[in-house]
């Protein structure tokens, strides 16, 4: 059987974002880009570089306004905030280029900075979201030959999944890896394809024990935090009710 990979490239639209689309077209390779909005207000070409993701037959996926964790996961409202970013980039793609997105990436990923509020939110509205199984930790690594180590440990790690979601930058050592990266990818039996968007793309991440100690000592601060905040608006309610 077919193995299926799915090639997802984050954090555009940016100076590189034409590069790869020159890669992509001379490989005949389909691609999810996950843009963010505050790149296309800052990006001077941005709806021609848009246009072009969509006519050279690629996927806009959604990558929030402000890519600020702070906002997206810590803050008291990050859930509204989450979906509210999602569909404020939804207007602006669709005054930009008329186009409209029902899939997203969280930024960072959903695992271990989603609460509960973003699931249940998520759930009720027409976003589909996508993480992935394999980081090629680009946004790490400098040199196109630790992309590919990390790229080979990782698929090994993970044992050659039927269906692979591949995490990727838009960042210059990318570009300048991406072809040979395309080509591991194909010699392992993986055959790239378009995502369609009523799809349902399930992305089993298989953490290793240090990320899940790292993440679980993050989530424990993150609740403490949170609580803290609670406490402290309540007592401040509590004293302007008792000055009354
Ligand atoms: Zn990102």
């Amino acid at each position: 059987m077919d193995k299926k990979a799915y090639l997802t490239i984050d954090d555009g639209p940016s100076a590189y974002t034409g590069k790869l689309l020159d890669i992509l077209k001379k490989e005949k390779i389909p691609a999810i880009f996950f843009v963010v909005g505050k790149n296309i207000l800052k990006l001077p070409n941005s709806k021609s570089i848009l246009l072009r993701i969509l006519s050279e037959g690629h996927i806009i996926g959604l990558h929030s306004m402000t890519h600020n964790k702070e906002i997206l996961y810590y803050s008291l409202n990050s859930a509204e905030s989450f979906l509210h970013e999602m569909n404020e980039l939804n207007k602006l793609l669709k005054n930009v280029v008329g186009y409209e997105s029902s899939i997203l990436r969280a930024p960072h990923g959903s695992f271990y900075n989603f609460r509960l509020g973003h699931y249940t939110k998520l759930k009720k509205s027409r976003f589909q979201y996508i993480d992935w199984n394999l980081d090629s930790r680009d946004w790490f690594f400098e040199s196109v030959d630790d992309i590919q180590q990390q790229i080979q440990s990782e698929l090994q790690r993970i044992g050659n999944p039927a269906e692979l979601v591949i995490l990727f930058h838009e960042l210059p050592q990318t570009v300048k890896g991406l072809r040979q990266f395309i080509d591991y990818f194909k010699s392992q039996g993986y055959n790239f394809v378009q995502y369609s968007e009523n799809e349902k793309l399930v992305v089993k991440q298989v953490k290793s024990r240090n990320e899940k100690i790292h993440y679980l000592k993050l989530i424990i601060r993150w609740h403490i935090s949170d609580k803290v905040k609670l406490f402290k608006m309540n007592v401040g309610g509590l004293v302007s009710w008792l000055r009354k």
